[in-house]
């Protein structure tokens, strides 16, 4: 990681896709709750996984694509 980047002076947030690992902007990023332990997990996830049906283990929810 350059020591250069900065989330704070960086508009165009990004994460790390849990499902692929690429790096991308949170804007194109869903967070699906899973469970781990019995407690709720937040996944985050580029939009492509998630439409591609990659859920977290222990999903209970509904996601609803942003592309409708
Ligand atoms: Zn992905």
């Amino acid at each position: 990681m350059p020591s250069a980047f900065s989330a704070k002076d960086n508009k165009a947030l990004v994460g790390i896709c849990l499902a692929c690992q690429k790096t991308t902007p949170t804007a194109l990023m869903v967070s699906l709750a899973g469970s781990e332990n019995g407690r709720r997990k937040y996944h985050p996830v580029c939009l492509s996984c998630a439409d591609k049906g990659w859920r977290p283990p222990g999903f209970s929810g509904v996601y609803q694509s942003r592309y409708e």
